[in-house]
């Protein structure tokens, strides 16, 4: 479930997300009854393994509409505790009342996006609220019975130093978390970040730096008892992100909200952007989709194998074969056996995956695996 509002837009940022202040009180509840008709419709009867309130910052709505939307999920699918709900808060949305009442509606995972345990890269990062605030919110999260939290963190952020980031790594085990996703900063396009650094007002750590604070991360939650298991994620034992594995293992989702991407039966669309325009749709009983298409087999295939191969366990060549009835082995053959010349692709123990060396260069592995 998509819910685009945030505190304010941060400068790296082009998500669909608009500061709260953009939309009055009566549009956002407008917008939560938008939601609450889109979920209403939806024609599965199969119940999910996973909800997710992401955003935007989902927190940045009173958490009765929250806990609204979660119980009509509930009461459509007749969901329990051993379904994967979670929500995604930052520190300053949050306080021991909100989580309260978010765990008590049913809520059993939080995602914060801590970012940084460093205030001059909150600053920078323009995040509105500092370190303190990030201890202050998962306290009561765990006051509030959140027995399964994660929190993302970026690294790579104008004038940040390797040693800058062992801080926040170090500061980050001290958490006692069960999940940190740690990602590199995507500064996009026209972003106000972007145009900083082309005036020369900011820098971007140099490449060399990069490459180190990747490697810097997995040896260090590595050593802390973090199972390393996609790309930027690690995880507590069993405690693996069961939403974000549907992604990578290329499942089917359906997403509700302004925005928001489905994936179901080989066919992908997205709803439209505009919150405003959405709700419309909505309320007039129209379709909000924006952008629909099929997949071919092969796409699906490739989808799969890229996907799949962010896991370090890798893409399960079994599992492959029984979902598309080609082995993956054949179908890719030749990129499979250059890249594993390479040092970058292995395979062992029925599966496919990434070698140490190649996780830093993911993206050129993944690209051998989109056929035209
Ligand atoms: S809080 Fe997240 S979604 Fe909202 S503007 Fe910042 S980065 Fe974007």
């Amino acid at each position: 479930m998509h819910i685009p509002f945030c505190l304010r837009k941060c400068p790296y940022c082009d998500f669909n997300s608009y500061p709260r202040s953009r939309w009055s009180r009566e549009d956002r509840r407008r917008y939560v009854g938008a939601v609450a008709r889109e979920l209403g419709g939806i024609g599965v009867s199969c119940a999910p393994v996973s909800l997710y309130f992401g955003g935007g910052t989902p927190t940045t709505l009173p958490p009765q509409d929250l806990a609204w939307l979660l119980g009509l999920a509930k009461d459509k699918w007749n969901l329990g505790e051993e379904v994967e709900i979670s929500i995604e808060a930052n520190p300053d949305t949050v306080d021991g009342e909100v989580l309260q009442e978010l765990r008590n509606a049913g809520f059993n995972r939080l995602s914060l996006g801590v970012q940084s345990l460093r205030d001059r890269d909150l600053a920078i990062l323009g995040r509105s609220y500092d370190v303190q605030t990030v201890h202050r919110a998962l306290q009561d999260a765990r006051l509030a019975g959140f027995t399964n939290i994660g929190v993302d963190l970026i690294y790579g952020i104008p004038g940040q130093s390797p040693q800058d980031w062992r801080e926040t790594l170090e500061g980050a085990l001290e958490l006692e978390v069960e999940h940190i996703s740690c990602y590199s900063l995507q500064v996009e396009d026209h972003t106000p970040m972007a145009a900083a650094i082309m005036r020369g007002e900011l820098a971007l750590p140099p490449e060399d730096d990069w490459l180190e604070m990747f490697q810097m991360t997995v040896e260090i939650l590595g050593k802390g008892g973090y199972e390393h298991y996609e790309i930027a994620n690690f995880a507590r034992p069993g405690r693996q992100c069961r939403h974000n594995l549907l992604y990578w293992k290329n499942r089917w989702y359906l997403g509700v909200g302004a925005g928001a991407h489905s994936h179901w039966e080989r066919r992908r669309w997205a709803n439209v952007k505009d919150p405003g325009t959405y709700a419309d749709l909505v309320a007039a009983g129209m379709p909000a989709v924006e952008d629909e298409r099929s997949l071919t087999e092969g796409e699906e295939m490739d989808e799969t194998a890229f996907l799949g191969l962010r896991l370090l366990g890798g893409v399960d060549l079994g599992e492959y074969r029984r979902r598309f009835g080609r082995d993956l082995g054949a179908v890719y053959a030749d990129p499979i056996a250059q890249l594993t010349a390479r040092g970058l692709l292995e395979q062992a123990d029925g599966q496919l995956r990434l070698t140490t060396r190649g996780l830093p260069v993911a993206n050129v592995v993944f690209a051998q695996f989109i056929r035209d």
